[in-house]
């Protein structure tokens, strides 16, 4: 099974030949590069023993063992007899088998890390790598340390037969203890991962990075192409295919994997106490004590105009102005990525938190590849992936919402469109960690509501949200698009109107003109409500918060008399 062809670098002892451009790499060099050629970046393979190097805090390796396994339970031969081979692999490698595990730090916190050798026979599950990865996530659970894997592997090892196939169900079911109980686990994919260990605990992690020019997958190319009889796509199961296909959350070179691994590991840990956040006073002053903040009387068409204004910032400006160690995190690990949607974990004022938005652009070419914020099935299901992922690891979700709508479309439709939206209220609904929205710029209807089921709902003043947007509400009522500002005003659909509602609880001030004038502070405005918001959430538990959220939605439409109490409003009034 081991397909994937993996030459070693051609070495002389002091010059390495890469493998990419076939330029000479002094052999210093390319240790110190941890393996990629310096001029065209191609990854190199690393050894099990040297991932453990590169990737543990200095020092704090500790080797961990796992029981012996039947050697040859078969007694198997082919051109040779297994043990032979085995033999011959460990003689060549100088390990045990194609797997190491140690217990360690990574930026400073406990993880569990088992790295894959394929130069041991093609990195082969058996029932040794398959006992090392579960015994390392039994540690992982027992400790309630990360577990990080760095996959190099062709597959189930064919030596050990059906046995080596129920390795992948028993990494699998340690993985699913792994989610039980709250602990995070990261898969690094180094070139090449097939087969047994793709479909098993390779592709199981919560998160999943990848070299670049790495390939991953379940059926190898060539047999692929001899069982379709086509030629495949020159990137097929590539990093890069696989970032758009949504299989990955990102493509990380390997320096930067230990920076990449160290955001995850900080910014996991969970929070039961609002550390670097302060709670409102009650009243629902904010941070200065300050009165509600009411935002001016303002023509909702004039608020139409500004929430779609190209400078206002979009859900990266606001990951990058509001968190520390943002790490983004991509794919449905359905069908793809849209970039219509940025998600990814952070800590804002300290506290941990998984920031999921509608991503716009500034320019042309960024609204195009964002689909102007309009985002297909596979956006509404990374974000939901991604509050699973937050509600697994007791971190709280922060949504921005800034959409004209979800996108209508063909592929959107043949995708389930409405049902990625309704799915995702659904799932809102009963989120065990606080979850704070705010409506940034457009709430453009079900598109906007998919992200927007939250135990506090926050609006910027000037955005709106509404059931339709005012030209589509226009065209149909009014027989015309022009009666747009007309639409607008009807449907009060500004921040005052929303509130005297209910259906926000706070106004998030923005800059004299708009956000657009001075995103800097309009990111601290941002950032003060909702750190105000979380501060008072995070003491509740978490039968508490749904609770709350029902009843929340529970009244909308009665009468004020008859309807359930909804959350006491807070506005977060950040001033100048
Ligand atoms: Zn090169």
């Amino acid at each position: 099974m081991s397909e994937p062809d993996r030459r070693q670098p051609m070495s002389d002892g002091r010059w390495i030949q890469c493998q990419g451009c076939r330029g000479m790499i002094h052999h210093r060099r390319f240790a110190r590069d941890l393996g990629v050629c310096s001029e065209c970046g191609h990854h190199h393979p690393v050894t099990a023993e040297d991932r453990v190097e590169q990737l543990l805090d200095p020092g704090s390796a500790v080797p961990v063992e796992s029981a012996a396994v039947l050697a040859d339970p078969l007694s198997f031969v082919d051109s040779v007899p297994y043990p032979d081979r085995l033999a011959g692999a460990r003689e060549r490698t100088g390990l045990a088998d194609a797997a190491l595990c140690a217990r360690g730090r990574l930026a400073g916190r406990p993880v569990v890390l088992v790295a894959m050798d394929f130069r041991f026979l093609g990195g082969s599950l058996g029932a040794a790598v398959g006992e090392l990865v579960t015994v390392a996530a039994e540690i992982a659970v027992r400790e309630r340390r990360p577990l990080i894997t760095v996959t190099a592997s062709g597959g189930a090892r064919m030596q050990e037969g059906v046995l080596s196939l129920m390795q992948m169900a028993k990494t699998s079911q340690a993985f699913a203890e792994l989610d039980e109980v709250g602990v995070l686990s990261v898969s690094v994919v180094a070139d090449p991962t097939f087969g047994g260990v793709a479909a098993s605990f390779a592709t199981l992690a919560d998160v999943i990075l990848i070299e670049p020019g790495a390939r991953m997958g379940f059926a190898g190319p060539r047999v692929i192409r001899q069982t379709i009889r086509e030629e495949l796509p020159e990137n097929f199961q590539t990093a890069g295919f696989l970032l758009e296909h949504g299989m990955v959350d990102a493509v990380v070179p390997r320096q930067d994997l230990r920076g990449a691994l160290g955001r995850l590991v900080a910014a996991t840990v969970p929070v039961t106490a609002p550390a670097g956040l302060s709670a409102s006073d009650g009243g629902g002053g904010g941070e200065t004590g300050a009165v509600p903040y009411v935002p001016e009387e303002r023509d909702p068409w004039e608020v139409v105009r500004l929430a779609r204004d190209l400078g206002r910032p979009t859900t990266a400006d606001y990951a990058g102005l509001l968190l520390e160690d943002f790490q983004e995190l991509r794919g449905d690990r359905v069908f793809g990525d849209s970039r219509s949607v940025v998600a990814g974990v952070g800590r804002l004022g300290g506290v941990p938190v998984m920031l999921i938005g509608h991503q716009k652009g500034h320019t042309t070419r960024e609204l195009v590849a964002s689909n102007f914020g309009m985002p297909p099935p596979e956006g509404y299901r990374k974000a939901a992936r991604l509050m699973r992922l937050a509600e697994k690891l007791r971190i709280p979700v922060v949504t921005l919402v800034d959409t004209p709508g979800a996108y209508p479309g063909v592929t959107a439709e043949e995708r389930g469109q409405a049902v990625a939206i309704a799915e995702n209220q659904r799932l809102m609904a009963r989120l065990t960690v606080p979850v704070v929205s705010v409506i940034t710029g457009e709430g453009g209807s079900g598109g906007a509501l998919a992200l927007g089921m939250a135990d506090r709902v926050l609006i910027c003043a000037n955005a709106w949200y509404s059931v339709i947007s005012p030209e589509g509400c226009a065209a149909i009522l009014w027989k015309s698009p022009a009666a747009a500002p007309l639409a607008a005003r009807a449907l009060r659909l500004d921040a005052g109107e929303l509130l005297r509602l209910g259906v926000v609880d706070g106004v998030v001030p923005e800059p004299e003109g708009g956000a657009h004038t001075d995103p800097v502070l309009a990111a601290r405005l941002l950032g003060a409500a909702v750190g105000t918001a979380l501060a008072d959430l995070l003491p509740l538990s978490a039968a508490e918060l749904v609770r709350r959220r029902h009843g929340r939605f529970r009244g909308f439409g009665l009468p004020a008399a008859d309807s359930a109490p909804v959350a006491v409003p807070v506005v977060a009034a950040a001033q100048r």
